[in-house]
């Protein structure tokens, strides 16, 4: 299957969101997948006989709210010929906003991969889950750590770290007592670390095995004992060959993985935690120059440099959860733009006009998410545009110190 870029994953996301906050009051709200080979008349002739079965509807206004959301459907897919290239997705229905009240909602979505299977359902949600297929990282490592005391099993699914398993071992040390029992005392310990590599062998196996789109495996782990565990083929020979590279480190328990994935995206740039913490490294070091820095933060700097043309990278943190507003004065068409928060958003009153008359409200005429406008201004200038999760270190410093909108400049500008 096709990559999505991360603004194709980012924007689904937030639609997935969005759509699984509606709510029904009863089951009326309607989820029909149209996939791409689909005639839009069987779609059509689907929907007719839906209509007559919803006249059965005992409850009068769940019937009337079916009714309407398939009559919405219907008049929306005469807009198409035949279904896009990825097929289309109607998510229609009354949903409740409280005290008894229902609001008419209507999303057309066409998907950035392949519709595969027509579905019609009506439910008291939105049925998202094919929607959610899409999203599902592809790129997952596994991540094993392991010495003679522990051993630590966990994947890597994009930049998110996982713990699994967590084991300790009854190995005893390398030495024993001395004297005339120390071969014996040898021996044991050998087949104890034999029984230990055995065990941590089949679980890993076994949580790897059971892992679909396995990329690769790495291992890690102070000292020789993983190169003797790899060595020693304890691994199933299919998780075995998913094996990319061994790296040191210090630890063998959970703080090891991240340790690991520190360590081996190094090393591994093809790793997508990679990527961000090499970019975010890239800007936090142009952040400590006192000289010609590169670096540019704050969204007002940000939208300056933007428009000048000087972005190279935009680093926008995928927490951010903020709108741009467009408001507009019904009297003298004055407009102005303003960011607000998502949690704002519902209990937000538009100021008075402070153009004309001081008393006329202004009216919301666009609402954007932030990371869309901000990207779009980006890619209108040729800047790289570049959505950072809060995983990393890195991700999570861009968020909480840098109000999670940053930039590197092509060259050093006084803004
Ligand atoms: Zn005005």
């Amino acid at each position: 299957m096709a990559e999505l870029t991360e603004r194709q994953k980012y924007d689904l996301k937030r639609k997935i969101e969005e759509l699984k906050q509606c709510k029904g009051k009863h089951t009326e709200l309607i989820s029909l997948y149209v996939p791409p080979s689909k005639q839009i008349s069987d779609v059509s002739n689907y929907l007719k006989n839906e209509q007559s079965q919803s006249q059965n509807i005992k409850s009068k206004t769940t019937r009337k709210n079916v009714l309407s959301a398939i009559e919405s459907i219907l008049s929306r897919l005469k807009y198409f010929k035949q279904p896009p290239e990825n097929g289309v997705v109607f998510f229609v229905g009354h949903k409740s906003i409280g005290s008894d009240q229902t609001e008419m909602v209507a999303h057309v979505i066409e998907p950035p991969l392949p519709i595969t299977t027509y579905l019609y359902r009506c439910d008291s949600l939105f049925y998202v889950e094919p929607l959610e297929i899409m999203l599902k990282e592809r790129e997952i490592y596994g991540l094993l750590l392991i010495d003679r005391r522990e051993c630590t099993i966990g994947l890597l699914r994009g930049n998110r770290t996982e713990l699994l398993k967590y084991m300790t071992s009854q190995v005893p040390g390398k030495h024993g007592r001395g004297g005339q029992s120390q071969r014996r005392f040898e021996r044991l310990t050998e087949i104890a670390a034999h029984e230990w590599f055995v065990k941590c062998g089949e679980k890993a196996s076994e949580i790897f095995l059971g892992e679909e789109n396995l990329k690769g495996i790495l291992v890690g782990g102070p000292g020789p004992t993983k190169q003797y565990f790899v060595d020693e083929n304890y691994l199933h020979y299919e998780i075995q060959d998913k094996i990319i590279d061994l790296f040191d480190t210090g630890y063998t328990d959970e703080f090891g993985l991240k340790e690991l994935v520190t360590t081996a995206s190094g090393t591994m740039d093809e790793l997508k935690i990679a990527k961000e913490k090499k970019v975010m490294k890239r800007f936090l070091k142009e952040v400590t120059k006192s000289e010609g820095s590169l670096a540019i933060y704050g969204e007002e700097q940000i939208r300056k440099a933007l428009e000048m043309g000087v972005i190279d990278t935009l680093l926008l943190s995928e927490q951010l959860r903020r709108y741009r507003l467009k408001l507009k004065c019904s009297t003298c068409d004055y407009t102005k733009e303003i960011t607000i928060n998502e949690d704002e958003l519902e209990t937000f009153n538009p100021p008075n006009c402070s153009k004309c008359d001081k008393s006329t409200l202004m009216e919301i005429v666009e609402k954007v998410d932030l990371i869309d406008e901000l990207s779009d201004k980006a890619d209108k200038t040729g800047g790289k545009v570049i959505i950072i999760s809060i995983d990393s270190e890195e991700g999570d410093s861009l968020f909480s110190a840098f109000n999670g909108i940053a930039g590197i400049a092509r060259y050093p500008v006084e803004l």
